[in-house]
């Protein structure tokens, strides 16, 4: 029999949407993606790359971290690229945490912080959120020892949906001592309307101790291709997150997908008009079903199932049934809740139709 480390059975299983063996016609709404296909120049840039398959990416991503650099005005050595922003959060752990190290991050949020302590031994400690389902930062200023190396603040949240303004958010960096790394996961940033989603950059000129991480796979649609980025305050934590890696972690396909769809602003901007659309239309339709959903700045929505209806289980069930996958509360920290992404007009008429019949409405 072979052994396994200590650190498989620290490890949790990623809770997995169930998205991948279903009926053609089911609406998927259960992992904040966004409905539409890569656009037709997007396809075309991943076309022209695969007759070059036999040749190894650029380990150094040069032509993504130019294009990065020019939309963002940080200089290429401060700017990280990964498998996923997932594989830079892990790297980030990996450079920062060790047993005795300290990890501070707000509970609920992101379901894969927690395995930053796994996979490093480190000790996480979780922060709740307050009433309104929002980073409570003072509390989590609280929780800083010296041991502390990472603080994770997700804005917007996931999966609550909420955000925090900038100026607390500066506020709580400017609090933070500065041999703890501040990792701001802003996946979700582009959909935030409290303010201009590129206004945190400018935070990292006064603290090199941040480093917000960034995504392909919301807004720009391309989850399937797995490509992120962070934008950091300083270079150092590009070389380290660089060394730990193995070298080739970002295929050609997926550089040229980012780099193409970095130059259609347009598209992004008008996928953020229909998100704040469906925002407001599925608050309404929510309130007329009698439930609150937390004030949201993502392409998702964050709400209690009422008390006198159906439990968590019955109706993640009652809505599959019907058609309609999104993700119960449990595994994402919260018995009792929904998170539900939004999809077309039509999908959220769906939803909205199969919630209400699902709740006996
Ligand atoms: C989706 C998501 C990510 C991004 O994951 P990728 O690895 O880039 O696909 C990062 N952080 C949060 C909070 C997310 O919800």
């Amino acid at each position: 029999m072979i052994e396994f480390s200590q650190r498989v059975q620290r490890t949790p299983r990623y809770p997995f949407s169930g998205a991948h063996d279903l009926p053609e016609d089911m609406v998927l709404m259960a992992s904040n993606e966004v409905p539409d296909a890569p656009l037709p120049s997007v396809v075309a840039a991943i076309e022209a790359t695969l007759g070059k398959a036999n040749r190894y990416p650029d380990p150094t991503n040069h032509a993504l971290r130019r294009a990065l650099s020019d939309r963002f005005d940080v200089p290429a050595q401060r700017i990280a690229i990964g498998a996923g922003s997932c594989d830079l959060l892990m790297a980030c752990g990996d450079v920062l945490l060790e047993p005795g190290a300290e990890l501070v991050y707000a509970w609920p949020a992101f379901s894969v912080y927690p395995y930053l302590e796994a996979a490093t031994g480190a000790t996480g400690i979780r922060v709740p959120l307050n009433e309104q389902h929002e980073h409570d930062l003072d509390a989590m200023l609280a929780q800083i020892t010296v041991a502390t190396r990472l603080v994770i603040v997700c804005n917007p949240n996931n999966p609550t949906s909420t955000a925090l303004p900038l100026d607390r958010i500066t506020r709580f960096l400017e609090a933070v001592p500065r041999h703890v790394c501040v990792l701001l996961d802003e996946a979700y940033c582009e959909f935030n309307t409290l303010d201009d989603p590129d206004a945190s950059v400018d935070l990292l000129a006064k603290h090199p101790n941040l480093v917000l991480l960034r995504t392909f796979s919301k807004v720009y649609g391309l989850c399937g291709l797995r490509v992120g980025y962070a934008l950091c305050g300083d270079g150092r934590f590009v070389e380290a997150v660089d060394r730990i890696r193995q070298p080739f972690f970002c295929s050609i396909t997926a550089q040229a997908a980012a780099i193409e769809a970095l130059k259609h602003q347009d598209v992004i901007a008008e996928r953020v008009e229909r998100t704040v659309v469906a925002r407001v239309e599925l608050e309404s339709a929510l309130n007329e079903l009698g439930i609150e959903p937390a004030a949201s700045q993502a392409n998702f929505c964050w709400f209690p199932l009422p008390e006198d209806g159906p439990d968590e289980a019955a109706v993640v069930k009652g809505l599959a049934d019907r058609g309609v996958l999104i993700r119960g509360g449990t595994g994402q920290g919260r018995e009792g809740f929904l998170r539900v992404t939004y999809g077309t007009p039509r999908d959220n008429a769906r939803f909205v139709a199969a919630l209400t019949q699902t709740l006996g409405r």
